[in-house]
């Protein structure tokens, strides 16, 4: 970078931070909705900037998809997110080294491949390595075609699914699952073939946190007013102020900043009076919310290699129990981490833990013979949580991720934040965090 570009960057820089230090000259009052990340992220610097804030959550909790479970006492699992990726450029990374908790980095790489009893074999690693670049070639293709359709679709038909061997069809939808349905929680059939990846990433590692995310959210929320079991019902506004109806309480403000996830707002959990404008309703309605659920297994001690992150497994049955994070390496606990995402992370929402728990040890057993039952286990139905209403969004079929610009943008005494409303950085914790920084920005300019 150029010096003249690099100074004015600092001066823009400095002047941010003025800004944010200047007690305004007529403290509004401000709700945010939802303590999750992002809503934490704006309340933070409003409440900095001298505002009045205060913070309606449904739960008893902050944090929202960012969820440390201390069931184990002597090992938090995060049920959400567990990831900060690129860390040495992410926002959150900065906020997670000036904290200086613990951080361990996982590598996609660091992966060994099951199917049935055995090991992949090199020519089957070379295979899936080739219809990773195949489907990659073919994306790229569809992203140039003429009208938009499912990932699913795209790939199917460039590669005359019909005349392929059943083997082939499954490392591709093994591939299919693994490299898309877990990273983007859409089913492939649900995701755009032209903007499933309008998205950019941060540079550096992927982390996770030995001792739990949840350290981010409590670092936000020191000292802020959170209301805990608010369940935001309905939200008016006119020319002089906002009311705000939350579990027969009623609040007034001067303005409201809306962080309730995308599946809520799909849901018509909140009423909004006026209706929300047209375009942004089009936005909820179009953009998709993916699942991604997740079974912790606790033994013993392991019977798995314990030197690798990830774990593939060849299935039976399309996306089910395909990616198990080793999280022996990260946290010296005997713990396995199942991941399901999409169609089969829904269904097996209405199983009982007993017949998650049997299911996910028949994959196991299928893996590496008779192996113990687990000590303990946890798992989530993010789909099935009142307050989530599913993982997080993607760009389904038919929605131009310029709708999350008309998600994101101001009505009135309404501004928005949240995951779903970062064109950039859609469906993470930076993202979601980035947001609220944006909506207190746009109330600090007033
Ligand atoms: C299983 C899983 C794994 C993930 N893994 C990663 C990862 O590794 N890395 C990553 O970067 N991201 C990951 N994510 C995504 C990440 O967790 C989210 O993008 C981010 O946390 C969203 O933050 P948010 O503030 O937008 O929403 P939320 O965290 O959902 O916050 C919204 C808040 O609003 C509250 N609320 C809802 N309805 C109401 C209402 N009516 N009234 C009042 N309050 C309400 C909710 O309770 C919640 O606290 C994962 C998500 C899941 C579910």
């Amino acid at each position: 970078m150029d010096r003249r570009k690099l100074l004015a960057m600092l001066g823009l820089a400095l002047a941010a931070r003025r800004t944010w230090a200047l007690t305004p000259a007529q403290p509004q009052k401000i709700l945010v909705i939802g303590a999750g990340i992002a809503g934490l992220s704006a309340a933070r610097a409003l409440h900095d900037a001298g505002h009045r804030v205060e913070v309606l959550e449904a739960r008893e909790r902050i944090g929202g998809r960012i969820h440390t479970s201390r069931v184990w006492k002597d090992a938090p699992m995060d049920l959400g997110a567990s990831w900060i990726n690129g860390f040495q450029a992410s926002p959150l990374g900065k906020l997670a080294r000036e904290l200086g908790v613990r951080t361990i980095a996982t590598d996609d790489e660091n992966a060994i491949g099951y199917r049935a009893g055995r090991r992949f074999t090199a020519s089957e690693y070379e295979r899936l390595a080739h219809w990773r670049e195949r489907i990659s070639e073919v994306l790229e293709s569809a992203q140039q075609s003429e009208s938009d359709r499912s990932l699913h679709a795209a790939v199917m038909e460039a590669l005359d699914w019909d005349s392929l061997s059943r083997d082939d069809r499954r490392l591709i939808e093994l591939r299919l699952n693994g490299d898309f349905e877990h990273e983007y929680a859409g089913s492939t059939p649900q995701l755009s073939a032209w903007w499933w990846d309008d998205d950019s990433a941060f540079a550096g590692d992927d982390i996770i946190f030995p001792d739990g995310f949840g350290a981010l959210p409590e670092h936000l929320a020191k000292g802020l007013s959170i209301r805990f079991g608010h369940i935001v019902e309905r939200i008016a506004w006119d020319e002089n102020g906002v009311r705000v109806d939350a579990t027969g309480h009623t609040l007034r403000a001067d303005r409201i900043i809306v962080s309730a996830p995308l599946g809520v707002l799909k849901a018509g959990a909140i009423e909004f009076s006026p209706p929300l404008p047209a375009a942004k309703r089009r936005a909820i309605e179009s953009l998709g919310v993916g699942l991604l659920n997740k079974c912790f297994l606790r033994f013993g001690q392991p019977f798995w290699p314990t030197d690798v992150d990830w774990i593939e497994r060849l299935p039976e049955r399309r996306g089910e129990w395909t990616q198990w994070l080793n999280l022996a390496r990260a946290s010296g606990k005997s713990v396995l981490l199942g991941f399901n995402a999409a169609e089969f992370a829904r269904q097996i929402e209405a199983w009982s833990d007993t017949k998650t728990v049997a299911e996910a040890m028949g994959a196991l057993r299928g893996m590496f013979g008779e192996v113990p039952e687990p000590r303990g286990q946890q798992i989530t139905r993010w789909a099935s949580d009142p307050f989530a209403l599913g993982a997080y969004s993607f760009n389904a079929v038919g929605a131009d991720p310029k709708v999350r610009e008309d998600l994101a943008a101001p009505t009135g005494r309404l501004h928005f934040a949240g995951e779903a409303t970062s064109r950039k950085y859609f469906g993470t914790t930076h993202g979601a965090y980035l947001t609220g920084v944006r909506a207190a920005r746009e109330i600090l300019k007033g």
